[in-house]
C-alpha cells in the first residue's frame, strides 16, 4: 500500500499508519450541532453494529476518549454497584480491567493464567459454578499486551449457560477477528477508532446488549463516563452529550470506507495474515524467536523475545530502527526481556518486509550476533 508521506511506519497497534484518504477526512471542520456531522455518527454507529451482527440486540455507544474510557464506562454502567465481577486476566490489559473496576467500588475477583496461556471456557465455567455471587465476566479477547487471542466463543457460551454478563474488551480484535453478536452473547463489546478499523485515536465505542442498558439507568458513578445517559442524550438529539471529537468521527467514517471497500473483516484478517507471515518469517531468518506458540497468536501483534546478545538494548536498536523509518514497540513483560511489533494499520508485506530489513540492517550496525533469545526454547507438545 502506498505511504506517500515521509512518515515513519507505525508497527504499534495504535495508534497506527492510516490511509491517506482517512488523513485527508481530518481537514475539514465540524460544527457538533450540525446535522450533516450528526448524520455521520449515526452512520458510524450502525456500520460497527453491523460488523458484529448486532443489530437486532444491541445498540452502539461511543465515547470520546481513549479505548480505556470507554471499557470505564461500559464497566461503571453495566455492573451495578452491588455486582461482583470476574475479571480473566492473562496480560496488562486484563490487570487494568480488574483495577479500574475495583477504582470504581465494585467488588472484584481475578483468575490469572501466564501470559502464554489461553484462559479456556472450562476454567469460566468451574469458576462460575463455585461462585454465584459473581455476575459479571470481564474477558480481554485480544491481549495486546503479548498478542495473545481468548477462545470469545467457548468462554461467552459458558458465561451464558451459567446465567452470568459478559463484559468483552475487543479493543485490537474488533474488525480483524471475526466476532457474532448472536451466536457469543455479550452485554458489552468495547472497542475504539485508532485500532483495526484503522482510525486515528480519540473515540472508543461500546456495543450494548440494549435490554442490559435500559436496565442500567443509575447505576453509573461518573457523569462523563455514564454510558446510559450518553445512549439516551444521542438517541433523543442525535447529538453527542458533551463535545464530540468532531475530526475523529470524521476520518473515523473514512476509514469504514476503507474497510468495507477492502472486503470487511474477512478481507482485513487475510492482509493481517499475510502481514504476520512475511514479519515472522523474516524475523525466524534473523534469528528472532517468537514468544507465543503460534497456535494462541494472534496476526495483530507480536511479541519477540530479545537478543541474548550483550550488545543488544532495546532503546538504541529502536532509534536505529525508527531512522530507517520504522517504530517498534517495547515489550510488556514483566520476567522476560521482549519487544514487539504490530501487524496492523494501512501497510502490507511489502512494508513487512522493510520492515525486517531494516531489522537486519540494524542487528548488523550493532555487531549483535547471537540473536536468539537466552532463554530457553518452550519444550515441543
Ligand atoms: C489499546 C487497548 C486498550 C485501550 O488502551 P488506550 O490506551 O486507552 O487506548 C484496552 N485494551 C486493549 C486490549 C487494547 O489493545
Amino acid at each position: 500500500m502506498a505511504n506517500v508521506s515521509r512518515d515513519p511506519i507505525l508497527l504499534t497497534p495504535g495508534p497506527l499508519t492510516t490511509a491517506l484518504s482517512t488523513k485527508v477526512a481530518m481537514l475539514r471542520d465540524w460544527g457538533s450541532w450540525d446535522s450533516a456531522f450528526n448524520a455521520i455518527t449515526a452512520r458510524v454507529r450502525e456500520r460497527l453494529l453491523d460488523i458484529v451482527a448486532g443489530s437486532a440486540t444491541h445498540v452502539c455507544v461511543p465515547m470520546q476518549g481513549s479505548g480505556t474510557f470507554s471499557v470505564e464506562a461500559a464497566v461503571n454502567t453495566l455492573v451495578p454497584r452491588d455486582g461482583h465481577m470476574l475479571v480473566l486476566v492473562n496480560g496488562a490489559y486484563g490487570k487494568r480491567l480488574a483495577k479500574l473496576t475495583q477504582m470504581m467500588g465494585r467488588r472484584v475477583s481475578t483468575f490469572e493464567t501466564p501470559e502464554d496461556v489461553q484462559t479456556t471456557a472450562g476454567d469460566v465455567e468451574r469458576l462460575l459454578a463455585a461462585d454465584a455471587s459473581i455476575t459479571h465476566v470481564g474477558l480481554v479477547h485480544l491481549e495486546t499486551s503479548t498478542g495473545i487471542l481468548n477462545p470469545l466463543q467457548g468462554i461467552a457460551e459458558a458465561v451464558a449457560r451459567q446465567g452470568r454478563r459478559l463484559i468483552v474488551d475487543a479493543m485490537s480484535s474488533f474488525g480483524a477477528i471475526a466476532i457474532d453478536a448472536q451466536a457469543m452473547p455479550f452485554d458489552a463489546l468495547i472497542a475504539a477508532s485508532g485500532k483495526c478499523i484503522e482510525g486515528p485515536p480519540g473515540m472508543g465505542f461500546v456495543i450494548a446488549r440494549k435490554s442490559s442498558l435500559e436496565a442500567a439507568a443509575g447505576n453509573a458513578s461518573s457523569l462523563s463516563l455514564d454510558l446510559c445517559d450518553q445512549w439516551q442524550y444521542m438517541e433523543k438529539t442525535t447529538q453527542w452529550r458533551y463535545t464530540p471529537p468532531t475530526h475523529v468521527v470524521a476520518a473515523f467514517a473514512a476509514a469504514l470506507d476503507t474497510f468495507d471497500a477492502e472486503g470487511g473483516q474477512p478481507a482485513r484478517l487475510a492482509r493481517y495474515t499475510k502481514n504476520y507471515e512475511a514479519l515472522v518469517g523474516g524475523m525466524r531468518e534473523l534469528g528472532f524467536r517468537a514468544f507465543l506458540d503460534p497456535s494462541i497468536q494472534a496476526p495483530v501483534i507480536v511479541t519477540f523475545h530479545a537478543p541474548a546478545d550483550p550488545r543488544y538494548t532495546f532503546r538504541e536498536f529502536y532509534d536505529r530502527v525508527r531512522d530507517k523509518g520504522f517504530i517498534l514497540y517495547p515489550g510488556k513483560l514483566t520476567q522476560v526481556e521482549t519487544f514487539r511489533v504490530g501487524c496492523i494499520g494501512a501497510i502490507g508485506p511489502e512494508e513487512m518486509r522493510s520492515a525486517v530489513n531494516a531489522v537486519r540492517d540494524t542487528l548488523s550496525e550493532m555487531h549483535v550476533t547471537r540473536v536468539a533469545p537466552a532463554v530457553p526454547a518452550r519444550a515441543a507438545a
